[in-house]
């Protein structure tokens, strides 16, 4: 398999074609079992250890929402160059085993899922008739998951890290609404800007944009010691 190319080059896809019949048969069938097998892995770590990740389980359980490895997550393949989706009707997160090859592009994708499927959760989200919900989460998503607190050192240096981070930010969820809704690049960007201020400045449940696992960690801290003094009362 080819090793991801660049980071940004991975697409996000809100709900990815679910056709279980594309599965080939012959020596490919065991080299996917070694796929889902390592997703499978990966998965298991990211929800054990990624501070995002726990933060978000511990945030939708608390909301009634409690997610199950087996109910709620599913490697498959996917098209293209599609990292993950959020199968709403199902209410499942989708992983794209064939493309996912690094624990960290897998906590990233894991976090910017579970982003969505908080949103779903604690909020009535209209993800199929209203684009500016859609357009919300994916802002959030973007935001919040760490997708654009990475990388192109050489577009901080030159635009400074919070106009990069909201540029990229920006820049993620026009392209994520593009892969899953037929409209316009232009209508996209409309929309986009229409919630950006009060969706970028969102940031349940961490409190803070979290630039880096460590911010996470604290998030993830802070997050517990609330919920231990509720639970005190
Ligand atoms: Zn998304």
């Amino acid at each position: 398999m080819d090793q991801p190319k660049e980071e940004d080059e991975y697409g996000y896809d809100l709900f990815p074609e679910r056709n279980k019949e594309k599965y080939k048969k012959g020596s490919i069938t065991e080299s996917l079992f070694t796929f889902n097998h390592k997703c499978q892995v990966m998965l298991q770590f990211a929800l054990e250890t990624s501070p995002y990740a726990k933060l978000l389980l511990s945030a939708m359980k608390s909301s009634g929402c409690k997610v199950f490895k087996e109910r709620h997550f599913s490697c498959e393949d996917c098209d293209g160059t599609v990292s993950g989706g959020f199968d709403a009707a199902s209410s499942q997160i989708v992983l794209c085993q064939n493309n996912i090859h690094q624990q960290s592009h897998m906590n990233r994708v894991v976090t910017h899922e579970l982003i969505h499927a908080y949103d779903h959760c604690r909020a009535h989200v209209d993800w199929f008739s209203n684009f500016r919900h859609l357009a919300c989460s994916e802002i959030r998503a973007a935001n919040l998951s760490g997708d654009c607190s990475f990388g192109n050192e050489i577009a901080r240096f030159n635009f400074g890290v919070k106009q990069h981070h909201q540029e990229c930010v920006r820049a993620r969820a026009i392209r994520s609404i593009l892969a899953v809704r037929k409209i316009n690049r232009e209508e996209a960007e409309k929309i986009v800007s229409e919630v950006f201020d009060t969706c970028f400045n969102d940031h349940a449940p961490f409190g803070r944009i979290p630039h880096s696992k460590k911010d996470a960690k604290f998030a993830y801290r802070e997050y517990k010691n609330r919920d231990q003094y509720y639970a005190n009362l």
